[in-house]
């Protein structure tokens, strides 16, 4: 299978690394949107929010686990921060493995365009 986000979780791709553990990465996104933008994804395939089912959610939890101590690392606790997962295309989903953006550093507006 070709899949971007699997390459980067095996270490084919290189990635600024910000958290790593045995079934998640945190890495800093190529194309930041805001002064602080890293993704978290699960290191196995899951395609999209869509796909998370009652034997594949524990790793989802695990995500939003270790979100505190990532933006504690990351220095954006004090000024908060904006956790986004696009699913599908309307969403704008690009990359096909689930992942969850933790974006800092800026306003954000509400709604979101
Ligand atoms: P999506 O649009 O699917 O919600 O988010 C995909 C994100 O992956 C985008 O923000 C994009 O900049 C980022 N991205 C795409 N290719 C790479 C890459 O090779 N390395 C890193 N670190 N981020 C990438
Ligand atoms: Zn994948």
């Amino acid at each position: 299978m070709d899949c971007l986000f699997c390459a980067i979780a095996n270490g084919e791709i290189p990635s600024k690394k910000v958290y790593e553990d045995d079934t998640i990465l945190a890495f800093h996104d190529i194309d930041p949107q805001a002064p602080v933008h890293v993704l978290i994804i699960p290191k196995q395939h899951i395609r999209s929010a869509f796909e998370i089912t009652p034997e594949n959610s524990a790793v989802v939890a695990h995500i939003f686990e270790k979100i505190p101590s990532i933006a504690k690392s990351l220095g954006v606790t004090e000024e908060g921060f904006r956790v986004v997962n696009n699913c599908g295309d309307a969403a704008g989903q690009s990359v096909k493995h689930l992942h969850f953006h933790l974006m800092a550093g800026r306003q954000f507006g509400w709604p979101a365009g």
